[in-house]
């Protein structure tokens, strides 16, 4: 039997054109039609104030760390349920992590537990729309209106998703995606920064081009440019951008077809959540689903492994993710002792099933049948 990867990475067809034509038309650094061809799309699409492409999502957070000036010793919050980016862009400018619980629910921060966790120190709110489904913005923008607090969406995983019909990624002040190759709508390695808050777009820009006042020099607000501000080489090649930018055309059937394999999983996979021996992904009334990837719960860290294990030995790839940041090596020792036990369970209890545009049918079908095949052992 042929082997079921996790991760396979799509390409439409029309990348190795694009590139072609980035590679040809004499310019190949950043900021060029390609990149200005993609921020469009997205300002377009989903109403984002100004979009700026970076080489990652990991640096369109550490963008967004530096724009609200985060200083030594400023506290901020997020899921401790994460990617390690979500809070190395912030500690790396001297914050402390105030590390929130999951939902019971959903890994999601558990917005009602936000409050009990500010202090006079505390400056901003990072979420993180887990599998692309929404956070509960409406009760996180009150806390930060109510705290003047900043709130940055991490949405690596949230494209094309939305919350109450907003997308995600518009409300918070600044937000950030992936375009990394395990993300719905890939360029290998991609990011964007949304900035929402007029009060950031003109030093992002600054930031975005290590520190230099050269985009408004090569729109002639300004006759010549020079170091203004702090700043690294936060942005991608015209070749980046012209591979993201096939993807971007292609969005809806990229997200139709995934959708039609996530609700295979749902559809077939929910009787073994009616004899309670798994949880599936619980999607709020006010999310979307963005298909990003498919998730169930086991009811033990024992039950995962071995489920793990007996896909492995029929040759399907599944896997587990994130390990609490909490319980980090780097970071147990700063974090205040609460145990965040939803966080602790999702990190024992989850598996991400195989999940990519080309995942047939007929594969879909035996990975089904293997786990229902380990649960009635
Ligand atoms: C993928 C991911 C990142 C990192 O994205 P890169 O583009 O690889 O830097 C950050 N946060 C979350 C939640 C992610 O899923």
């Amino acid at each position: 039997m042929n082997k079921i990867p996790f991760n396979k990475p799509f390409l439409t067809g029309k990348e190795a054109h694009y590139l072609y034509q980035a590679v040809y038309s004499g310019k190949i650094s950043g900021n060029g039609i390609f990149t200005k061809k993609c921020q469009h799309f997205f300002e377009e699409k989903y109403g984002f104030r100004k979009t700026l492409l970076t080489t990652s999502c990991t640096d369109a957070l550490e963008m967004a760390s530096i724009l609200i000036n985060i200083q030594a010793e400023d506290e901020v919050i997020m899921p401790s349920y994460t990617f390690v980016s979500t809070s190395n862009a912030f500690v790396l400018r001297g914050a402390k992590i105030i590390f929130a619980d999951s939902n019971k629910d959903n890994p999601n921060i558990d917005a009602d537990q936000i409050e009990s966790l500010i202090t006079d120190k505390t400056k901003a709110i990072v979420v993180v729309h887990y599998a692309g489904i929404a956070c509960d913005m409406d009760k996180i923008m009150a806390l930060a209106d109510k705290y003047n607090l900043f709130v940055i969406e991490d949405a690596a995983q949230a494209i094309d998703s939305y919350y109450k019909g907003k997308p995600l990624g518009s409300i918070g002040h600044l937000a950030a995606f992936s375009f990394h190759e395990t993300k719905n709508i890939i360029s290998g390695e991609g990011g964007l920064l949304a900035i929402n808050d007029e009060q950031f777009v003109e030093r992002a820009e600054i930031i975005w081009e290590k520190g230099t006042n050269r985009s408004a020099f090569f729109r002639g607000e300004v006759d010549k440019y020079g170091w203004v501000d702090i700043g690294s080489s936060f942005l991608p090649s015209e070749i980046v951008a012209a591979f993201l930018y096939a993807q971007l055309e292609n969005l809806s059937s990229i997200q139709a077809k995934r959708k039609s394999i996530w609700n295979t999983y749902q559809e077939h996979l929910s009787p073994l959540e009616e004899k309670g021996l798994i949880r599936l992904p619980y999607i709020p009334d006010y999310a979307t689903n963005n298909a990003h990837m498919f998730y169930i719960v086991c009811k033990s860290l024992e039950s995962r492994s071995a489920l793990i294990q007996f896909l492995r030995n029929k040759g399907i790839h599944a896997v587990f993710h994130y390990l609490s940041l909490h319980q980090s090596p780097y970071y147990k020792n700063k974090h205040d002792h609460r145990s965040l036990s939803y966080c602790e369970m999702y990190a024992d209890c989850l598996v991400r099933l195989p999940f990519f545009y080309d995942l047939s049918l007929e594969n879909q079908k035996e990975i089904i049948g293997f786990i229902f095949e380990f649960f009635k052992e």
